[in-house]
């Protein structure tokens, strides 16, 4: 069985140090292919040399280029404008644009900011618009973030119909909303939600979703896993607080895989192998990347 973390910040701080030790390890446990979406022109840079860096190595690493919507105070046009020119120079290198999307949460907490629950949620959505347009030019798959927002974000996303869609990270939601999205082409992130029992609604969704619908993520070093699947040295290396260990990490792919094994009927090599070819199919299938891959 091989794996890949479709959605890791492995670009943070919090992996520098550590890093050769941590994509051996990723590496004995076959995870083989790491994708890193950026959050924000600071660390665009940083996202395509570590990809550039690790590329045709034992570990794949493939980078993504855009805005987050947590890290949009202070950004305009110019920002934009300097995106699209970024993604068009790096068009062989990218595989996807993200991570982008439209979260409720910050919405609601525009005053914190100095601005209006209105105001943010424009602003927002601009930024969101702004990127799939890029998305559909360059015929490109978008990594979409969502928290307290899929209403907003599904008309944008009808609107724009992708031709390679792209994953909607971190999945949370009913399966009606799973399959609003599924059925646009998009594929879910399954990612450390799964590990917390109270996540019912999210668990009984993707029990019944159509496995070829579904790929692993970590949002490491975010998204810490429950402490219900955690063994004891891992517990107490968290509640000790005694390393410096990252609250989570893409070996932790093998843990939500192994979840996710136990809440589908299919057998663990079958869901393995569906679930990597789900990431041929947004990612590597198109014309685009094999050409890219070539030259
Ligand atoms: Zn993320």
């Amino acid at each position: 069985m091989q794996f890949t973390d479709s959605h890791c910040h492995l670009d943070d701080v919090a992996f520098t140090a550590q890093l050769p030790q941590l994509l051996a390890q990723c590496q004995q446990l076959a995870i083989n292919r790491i994708i890193v979406p950026a959050i924000s022109p600071k660390n665009f840079d940083n996202v395509l040399t570590l990809a550039k860096t690790h590329h045709n190595k034992p570990i794949n690493i493939y980078p993504c280029l855009g805005i987050h919507p947590w890290f949009l105070q202070g950004l305009t046009d110019i920002h934009l404008e300097q995106l699209t020119a970024l993604i068009a120079k790096s068009k062989n290198n990218i595989i996807a644009i993200g991570e982008i999307g439209l979260d409720g949460a910050i919405a609601k907490n525009a005053e914190a900011y100095g601005q209006t629950v209105e105001k943010s949620w424009q602003h927002q959505q601009h930024f969101f618009d702004y990127q799939l347009n890029i998305a559909k030019e360059q015929n490109l798959p978008v990594i979409v973030h969502h928290r307290q927002s899929h209403d907003k974000i599904m008309p944008f996303l009808k609107r724009y119909k992708l031709e390679n869609a792209g994953i909607i990270h971190g999945f949370s939601g009913s399966y009606q909303q799973a399959m609003g999205y599924i059925d646009l082409g998009f594929k879910l992130g399954i990612g450390s939600t799964i590990t917390y029992s109270r996540a019912k609604k999210t668990i009984n969704a993707i029990k019944r979703l159509p496995l070829s619908s579904l790929v692993l993520e970590t949002d490491a070093p975010s998204m810490p896993l429950s402490k219900e699947i955690l063994n004891k040295d891992e517990l107490s290396s968290i509640d000790g607080n005694k390393t410096n260990t990252p609250a989570n990490s893409p070996i932790n792919i093998i843990k939500i895989f192994n979840v996710l094994a136990a809440i589908r009927e299919e057998d663990s090599e079958q869901i393995a192998d569906q679930l990597e070819s789900n990431i041929e199919q947004i990612f590597f299938n198109s014309f685009r990347i094999e050409s890219s891959v070539k030259s």
